[in-house]
Order: C-alpha cells, then sequence, then structure tokens
C-alpha cells in the first residue's frame, strides 16, 4: 500500500509559533476506516510520526503504515472503560510535543467534523506548540461514494447540512432550521437518538414518507446500507442497536440510489 508515493510535499503549513525544543502535533484526519481514503499528505504524516495518538474509528491496518519503533497511545473506549477525557487528551497532546516528539493525532473522518479537533488546536496555539490540521474525508462523504447516494443532485437537493445527534440535547433550537432547509440532512452519532429526531423533523414538517438511509460500519467490509422512510427510523434503529458506527442520511437523494442500482442491473445497449 502507497509504496510508490514519492511526490514532493508543499511547502509545510505546519502554524509555527515559538515553540521550542523541536516538538510538533499533526490532527491528522483519517477518513472512513477504509485506509485508502487516507490523503497521501496523511500516510507521509504516520510515516513520519514517532507518536500515533489514536481513538476507537481508526482502522487498525492504518496503524502499520507508520515506522515500527513508533510509540502507540490509545485514547478510546477499552472493554467498558469510558475513553479519556478530552482536557486529558489535550494535556497529553502538549506534554509529548514538549517532549520534542513528532506527534500524530489520528482522528476518523476529517478531525474538524465532530472531531474535536478544534479543541485540541486551540489548546496546542495556547501552549504554543507547533500544529498541523491534516483533513480527511468525513463519514457523510464517504458513505454517501460507497451507498451511492449524492447529498447534492439538481433538481433535488442543493444544500447538505452535517448535523450531530446531540442536536436533541443541545441548544440548538435547530429542529425547524433543518426542515426549512427541505435538503439532504446526514446526522452524525443520530441512532441512539433516532425516537427524538423522528419526532422533531415530523413535528416541524418533515413528510413521514422523507427517504432515509442508515449507514454502518461505512466504506469498512463489513459495510451495510438499510433504506427505510423516516416513519420507519425508530423502529430500524431498535434492530440495530448497538451496531457503531452508524450514520443517517435524509433526504429525497436517497431514491437516487434505488435508481443507480436499477440501471445497473439492466444491460443497455448503446448506439453510436
Ligand atoms: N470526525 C468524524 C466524525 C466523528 S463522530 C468524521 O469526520 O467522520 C463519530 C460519528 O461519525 C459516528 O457516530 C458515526 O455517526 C459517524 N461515522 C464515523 N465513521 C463512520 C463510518 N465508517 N460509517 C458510518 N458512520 C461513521
Amino acid at each position: 500500500l502507497f509504496k510508490k508515493v514519492s511526490l514532493d510535499a508543499r511547502a509545510p503549513t505546519t502554524h509555527q509559533t515559538n515553540g521550542k525544543g523541536g516538538g510538533t502535533v499533526k490532527l491528522v484526519g483519517c477518513g472512513p476506516s477504509d485506509p485508502e481514503l487516507l490523503t497521501i499528505k496523511a500516510f507521509k504524516a504516520i510515516q513520519d510520526a514517532q507518536v500515533l495518538v489514536y481513538d476507537r474509528l481508526i482502522n487498525q491496518d492504518i496503524l502499520t503504515l507508520a515506522s515500527p519503533h513508533v510509540e502507540t497511545i490509545y485514547v478510546g473506549k477499552r472493554c467498558g472503560h469510558p475513553s479519556m477525557k478530552q482536557e486529558a487528551i489535550n494535556a497529553l497532546l502538549v506534554r509529548l510535543a514538549k517532549e520534542g516528539k513528532q506527534v500524530v493525532r489520528l482522528k476518523g473522518g476529517d478531525p474538524f467534523i465532530f472531531g474535536r479537533g478544534g479543541e485540541e488546536a486551540l489548546e496546542l496555539a495556547k501552549y504554543q506548540i507547533p500544529f498541523e490540521v491534516i483533513p480527511g474525508i468525513t463519514a457523510a462523504i464517504g458513505c454517501a461514494a460507497s451507498s451511492l447516494i449524492p447529498l447534492t443532485h439538481r433538481e433535488v437537493s442543493r444544500s447538505v447540512t452535517l448535523v450531530t445527534g446531540n442536536v436533541v440535547t443541545g441548544a440548538l433550537p435547530a429542529w425547524s432550521g433543518l426542515v426549512n432547509s427541505g435538503q439532504t440532512l446526514v446526522f452524525y452519532m443520530g441512532l441512539e437518538k433516532a425516537n427524538e429526531i423522528q419526532q422533531g423533523l415530523i413535528k416541524n414538517g418533515l413528510k413521514g414518507e422523507t427517504p432515509v438511509a442508515i449507514v454502518t460500519n461505512g466504506c469498512s467490509d463489513d459495510e451495510n446500507i438499510h433504506t427505510l422512510t423516516l416513519n420507519q427510523l425508530n423502529d430500524a434503529a431498535k434492530k440495530l442497536k448497538g451496531i457503531s458506527p452508524a450514520l443517517m442520511i435524509l433526504g429525497e437523494v436517497v431514491n437516487i440510489r434505488a435508481s443507480i442500482s436499477a440501471l445497473i442491473s439492466q444491460s443497455v445497449e448503446f448506439s453510436v
């Protein structure tokens, strides 16, 4: 994998601060599961890392791309034990960099989409640690591609909104805003809140017949795609309980998957 990559990197984009001791941190987006969705920049950062800090969503194959001498630190959930608190992860990154290490913080998807990458960047800036953010393919983009659901489509959807399932508990008076957009919605971390999401959207005027896709373990060998309607969301979520990670795509664009599949299964003759 990636053996032939030898492109010259462009000038480094590290946000240089007054850091002393040579340590740096790269917040690296790893995309959803499939290691081949890494960018070349992410791949190079992983190869050059002295320490990898990672959690649950990172495919183990990505770790094998690093040097055999790399130190790995797992900060995710472990058999019933909760993940390391975000403040502790922030402090860990600062400490490792102050020790002079080249640290790579691996993030599922993109660091700045529901990945708390912003919090880590703020902490690193606060302590004058040189850092860089390397973008990754966020789950919505990866799952849309693998499930053949274009998130925007001419005359069907002109916008897409990425929403966290925590919208349910958060301060956002968000439901009506989401429904008014009348376009594609993608819910991250939403399966456990399916009931509230279904009620909230329908109460605010979204049709119960709105098509929905739930993509579990997107972009991996275990990927599954379930298509249903908003009316069926809560029942479907109950059946899928415990399967993680899962992403929900809502909107008329979900039907395009079936249209593409139908065409693929037909044999079409072209005459030139
Ligand atoms: N920073 C990540 C999101 C982290 S929040 C990104 O940009 O993708 C974690 C949530 O992302 C999960 O609860 C799930 O909703 C979604 N997710 C991440 N990877 C996924 C995958 N491979 N398949 C489906 N959903 C995924």
